[in-house]
């Protein structure tokens, strides 16, 4: 992110796409050197097109209501999700069949998109 200088983002919010527009995050963080709040919200069109908006400030907090609703998950709740070892949100099933002792044996795995994985069953 760019300000004063350039700084590392404090989160970063992956939103919702919508009719215009698919890959969009807004990123935050606090200028280091004037202190500021700091929103860069950056989408690409689905021509290819990149919207980059970057705004500091009082606007900067108007931007970050705006998209609050369009929130899917953050970074850091991303990062705090890979310490967990259960799914967590939406799952999906995988099925993976094994041999055990020359026996075929099915486990059934629930994982989200987190990277997490639990067993539920075993055929
Ligand atoms: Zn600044």
């Amino acid at each position: 992110m760019r300000h004063c200088c350039k700084f590392k983002a404090d989160d970063i919010y992956y939103l919702s796409e919508n009719d215009l527009y698919n890959s969009r995050k807004l990123s935050i963080g606090f200028c280091p050197i004037c202190g500021k709040p700091v929103a860069e919200l950056i989408e690409y069109r689905f021509d290819g097109v990149i919207n980059r908006i970057s705004l500091a400030g009082i606007e900067a907090n108007d931007l970050m209501l705006k998209c609050s609703k369009e929130i899917v998950y953050s970074m850091k709740e991303c990062n705090y999700l890979r310490f967990k070892t259960k799914p967590y949100g939406w799952k999906y099933g995988i099925n993976k069949v094994i041999r055990i002792n020359g026996k075929e044996k099915l486990k059934q795995y629930a994982c989200d998109f987190y990277g997490n994985k639990e067993l539920i069953k075993l055929i």
